[in-house]
């Protein structure tokens, strides 16, 4: 059973301070989870988390990932713009980002951001912005379609990333000439994996590359980068990736490659979104409305545009009803939103205790990804975002949209403005 990081007592509580619908982010959990995954790699000395800023992007989460150690992924001006303002530097940042504007690549050299490039054609835009940095990394993309287990496959050769395998070398060559000195290699061949299966197995094959391009160009490699796709166990039948045994097994991959062809000083690199922070946010709502048609329909005060997973990709959330733990799972619902479009569900055919109208729901497993890829649809308003500290005080760190942020790019008489 999925159980909430919070108490019905406490979410009351909460609520009379901020309204629903709001995002609620564990500090507790996300330290944790912060540690333990900088644990599972702590034997490689050069590791480094990079939390993927586009899952989650709030400066107070960012900043106390930094107190664990965390560096940020940027792929955008803004995302690296956030990274800035919570005071990380230089080599702290990673700009991965793809079909880059000029002006993103400026800023990213700009903060002394390690840039990954994402095409072979960047080698020389970067060049003619901002000259080509002694520190780089490329994006690899293997084509063909990649499969670390019968769980755990995807389709690179469909997907609009990275450098093909001989742009590898060709850039690496390119870049050396232009005075590069170190070099990192980059891949994310899969996501949400929940097996222990993908890192390990996306690690051999950037191991080997590493071996090989080393080998061809005399590059010094100095770090590798596995990126995010480590993922969250979103249905309560599911086990949650084992990041200490994901760990070890990259570990014995990097011994059996890395280490022979004498590059045992590589430096390994995660951009985990998902897996550090999806656990660790709820989105809370209200049930405001029932109806009883051909089915049977609850609705929320939140909708798609607080959370789109379900919308976008058919995702699973899993449902807590608050204060009805134990009771039956006897009555089937759709629960929606109401956005003027019927994938506006969060459940469809979900068996759960009677719900009442003004009961609070708890959506689980929406730390990441959840509130970032919110929109404005239908008008709708995008919600607070509040932290809950270890000593179950809480902060807002994000105050609710309200209709002036929605109008604040018209200038037109009759509508507020933002002061
Ligand atoms: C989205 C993204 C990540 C994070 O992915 P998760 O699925 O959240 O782990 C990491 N790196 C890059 C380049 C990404 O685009």
């Amino acid at each position: 059973m999925k159980k909430p990081f919070v108490t019905l007592d406490k979410l009351k509580e909460i609520e009379k301070k901020i309204p629903t619908p709001f995002y609620l982010y564990d500090e507790k959990g996300i330290r944790e989870n912060a540690r333990k995954i900088k644990q599972a790699f702590s034997w490689n000395p050069g590791y480094r988390e990079y939390f993927a800023v586009k899952a989650t992007p709030n400066p107070y989460l960012l900043q106390l990932l930094k107190q664990e150690g965390c560096g940020a992924d940027c792929s955008s001006l803004t995302e690296l713009m956030l990274s800035d303002a919570v005071g990380l530097k230089n080599r702290e940042i990673m700009f991965s980002s793809n079909d880059t504007p000029d002006d993103d690549f400026r800023l990213a050299a700009k903060l002394g951001a390690t840039i990954n490039l994402d095409d072979f054609t960047h080698i020389d835009v970067l060049n003619r912005l901002a000259g080509i940095p002694e520190t780089i990394s490329c994006r690899y993309n293997p084509g063909g379609v990649f499969k670390a287990s019968n769980a755990i496959m995807d389709n690179p050769g469909e997907s609009k990333y990275g450098f093909t395998r001989e742009q590898m070398t060709e850039g690496f060559k390119k870049l050396q000439k232009l005075g590069a000195k170190n070099f990192g290699i980059h891949a994310f061949l899969a996501s949400n994996t929940t097996g222990n299966e993908y890192y390990p197995a996306l690690a051999k094959v950037l191991f080997q590359l590493a071996v090989d391009l080393h080998r061809e160009t005399g590059a010094h490699i100095s770090f590798i980068n596995l990126s995010g796709g480590v993922g969250v166990a979103y249905r309560p039948d599911q086990t949650p990736p084992d990041i200490l045994k994901i760990g070890r097994q990259v570990k014995k991959v990097y011994e059996e490659v890395l280490v022979p062809a004498g590059m045992g000083d590589v430096a390994i690199y995660t951009e985990m979104g998902r897996f550090l922070l999806g656990p660790y946010g709820i989105l809370v709502a209200k049930a405001i409305r029932v109806k009883h048609i051909y089915k049977e329909y609850i609705g929320l005060d939140a909708c798609a545009a607080n959370l789109m997973r379900p919308a976008m990709y058919g995702a699973y959330h899993h449902i807590t009803v608050m204060g009805k733990e134990s009771a039956p799972c006897d009555h089937k619902y759709d629960i929606t939103g109401g956005l003027c479009e019927n994938n506006d569900k969060f459940a469809i055919d979900r068996m759960l205790p009677k719900i009442d109208i003004g009961d609070l729901l708890v959506l689980h497993d929406a730390g990441a990804h959840g509130h970032s890829m919110g929109y404005n649809y239908n008008g709708k308003l995008r919600s607070a975002e509040v932290l809950l500290h270890e000593d179950g005080s809480f902060d807002q760190i994000r105050r609710a949209e309200t209709p002036a942020d929605y109008f604040a790019t018209l200038d037109f008489p009759g509508l507020p403005k933002r002061s």
